[in-house]
């Protein structure tokens, strides 16, 4: 029952239908009999400045940030924390006392559900990510501090890998960091070497998508491939993977593991991984 007291989350972007945010957070809520709701809104861009004023007006207590608001709702906010800052991208802001804080819980996201969920580690590994978005910012940020051996980013505009390229080197100048575009054949030698190659491109959400990759002559069943999409829970890139022998890890623990993390910053508890994981038996 929704009342004065309910205290009010939401999750922002466009679209926001296809959204498990509300699913998890709701869920979780309820499981640990929270008054509380958490509300999808469909906020595109030319309204994204006057979408966070009313957030703010309303009292609302916090809200996540996704496509394609990560990076532009930096604006709009009165604090945000070192490494949203060091990634350049907020997906979680909290509103204390009329002051939006952002944060981003993506990189601690993925780092749990790889370690703690699917018992992978990334020090000392050669990481390939496929693709240079916020997503692939956020995750090479956590890789850059986590001593891995080598970090290369494959993408289809080669400016923009070669931007992330050099932001990267500002973070950490001691790991080595590459860059192809995706039809180069010389990235083909680098993920055949790889340890773990991480889908961060949206390729995959259909299933008449390119593979994010020109080839897959280059698997070992001894690497690790890693695609942060879960609708589908198996992309075409994983199916391919698995049918050659590769270990294969969806997004559906990395979703959990930073709604866990959002939720500890909105409601200042400790993250409940065990309440969100158990949440991804009935997805
Ligand atoms: P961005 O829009 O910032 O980046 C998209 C990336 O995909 C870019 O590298 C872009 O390449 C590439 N790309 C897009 N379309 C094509 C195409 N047709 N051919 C080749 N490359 C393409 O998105 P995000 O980084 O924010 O998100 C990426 C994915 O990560 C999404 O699918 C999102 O749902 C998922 N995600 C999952 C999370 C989870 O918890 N599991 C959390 C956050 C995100 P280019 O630079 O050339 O445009």
């Amino acid at each position: 029952m929704i009342s004065g007291r309910t205290v009010i989350l939401g999750v922002i972007g466009d679209p926001i239908t296809h959204s498990f945010s509300p699913y998890l957070h709701n869920g979780v809520a309820a499981t640990l009999g929270l008054d509380l709701c958490y509300v999808p809104y469909h906020v595109n861009s030319d309204s994204l400045q006057d979408a966070v004023a009313g957030l703010k007006a309303l009292g609302v207590r916090g809200f996540n940030v996704t496509v394609p608001h990560k990076e532009a709702i930096m604006s709009y906010l009165d604090h945000c924390d070192e490494v949203a800052l060091a990634m350049g991208a907020v997906n979680t802001v909290v509103n204390r006392d009329g002051q939006l804080y952002g944060y981003n819980t993506d990189g601690k996201g993925f780092l749990y559900a790889l370690s703690d969920h699917h018992n992978e580690t990334i020090q000392g590994k050669h990481i390939v990510f496929l693709g240079a978005g916020g997503t692939a910012k956020a995750l090479s940020y956590v890789c850059l501090k986590n001593q891995v051996a080598s970090l290369s980013i494959i993408n289809r505009s080669l400016d923009k890998a070669s931007l992330l390229q050099k932001e990267l080197l500002t973070l950490n100048g001691d790991v080595p960091i590459h860059v192809f575009s995706r039809d180069d054949d010389a990235s083909l030698a680098v993920l055949k070497q790889a340890d773990l190659i991480i889908n961060v491109t949206s390729l995959g959400l259909s299933s008449d998508d390119d593979l994010p990759v020109v080839s897959t002559d280059w698997f070992r069943t001894e690497q690790c491939l890693v695609d942060v999409i879960y609708n589908p829970k198996e992309t075409q890139f994983l199916l391919l993977g698995r049918e050659h022998g590769l270990k294969t890890i969806n997004g559906l623990a990395m979703l959990a593991a930073q709604a866990a993390y959002a939720f500890e910053l909105f409601v200042d508890r400790d993250a409940p991984f065990d309440e969100f994981f158990s949440m991804l038996a009935d997805l």
